[in-house]
């Protein structure tokens, strides 16, 4: 597989046909208006310990990089912000509260599973899709490591495995869709949270869930579900007591991203402007939004 997919970067490299039929692959991702009963998961910061075990737990489901599992529930890592890596497709960060200097709260951060995602309508050979069920799903064996999708991607959340010179490849949360059809599933990290902070369900459930939540304790929530209406919606939500300018989100607005994407896809492939010009192009649009959020 491995000796296949470098034979295809290769060709592609070489064949400018095989990416203009690339990009009507982009193009042509179905995008279906309603996800209400696409799964998603409702992350509750107020209920999160900051306990890293869904860290630890993704790391274990999924990780090929070498770690101490133990060392992924070290909190002293906390000191720092980070944001998820080719080994670890999952964060949890600690904020504090301005207005409340003595009260930490948690996040976990991973790919938001958007609705319309930005990074499936910008790449060029179909290597990203949106799974009706929910998840975004990565190709690896499509991808030509063009990493137009970073750029695209309106939560700054892909990696690549620069380090990788053999095989590098897009790593993200996968959803854990590898295993969702398996009765029962629920994803690694939603298994293991103690708290009860993650909740696995279709969206039309975890809206009702969040909204349930906010109106029996008003004094716990701000009224607002992070990604009910951001960038289109995505499958990941998240509830939080503080507004969400206190935290790593960024706020991209209501409009899906993958429209603009899409429009300067078709428009670089109809008048074949090189790909530079396109990253440059991507780069700028998304500095512009990201300013204006
Ligand atoms: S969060 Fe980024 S990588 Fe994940 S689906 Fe949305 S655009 Fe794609
Ligand atoms: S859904 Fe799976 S891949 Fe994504 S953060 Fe959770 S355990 Fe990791
Ligand atoms: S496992 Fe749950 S409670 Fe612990 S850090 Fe992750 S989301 Fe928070």
């Amino acid at each position: 597989m491995r000796k296949d997919r470098r034979d295809f970067l290769k060709m592609s490299a070489a064949a400018t046909g095989a990416l203009v039929a690339g990009a009507a692959s982009a193009a042509e991702t179905p995008v279906t208006a309603d996800f209400s009963r696409a799964y998603g998961v409702l992350v509750d910061t107020v209920l999160c310990v900051g306990c890293r075990k869904c860290e630890q737990a993704c790391y274990l489901a999924h990780s090929h990089c070498k770690k101490d599992p133990e060392s992924l529930l070290d909190r002293t890592v906390f000191e720092e912000s980070r944001r998820p890596d080719e080994c670890a497709y999952t964060v949890v960060n600690r904020f504090v509260d301005p207005d409340r200097p003595d009260r930490n709260f948690w996040m976990k951060a991973q790919c938001m599973h958007c609705n319309q995602p930005a990074c499936v309508s910008a790449c060029i050979v179909g290597a990203l899709t949106k799974d009706w069920r929910g998840p975004v799903v990565y190709d690896t064996w499509k991808c030509i490591g063009c990493r137009y999708c970073f750029l695209a991607c309106p939560f700054d959340i892909l990696a690549y495995e620069y380090n990788n010179a053999l095989d590098p490849q897009v790593r993200k949360c996968t959803f854990c869709h590898e295993r969702m059809a398996e009765p029962g599933f629920r994803p690694a990290c939603v298994k293991v949270c103690p708290g009860g902070a993650l909740t696995y369900g279709t969206r039309e459930q975890l809206i009702d869930l969040a909204l349930l939540r906010i109106k029996q304790s008003p004094e716990k929530y701000i009224d607002r579900i992070y990604g009910q209406h951001e960038v289109g919606g995505t499958s990941w939500m998240y509830l939080a007591g503080v507004d969400f300018a206190k935290t790593s989100l960024p706020e991209p607005g209501d409009q899906p991203i993958s429209s603009l994407t899409e429009t300067i896809q078709h428009g670089v492939f109809k008048s074949f402007v090189p790909p530079l010009a396109l990253y440059g192009l991507l780069g700028l649009i998304m500095h512009s939004l990201k300013d204006n959020g």
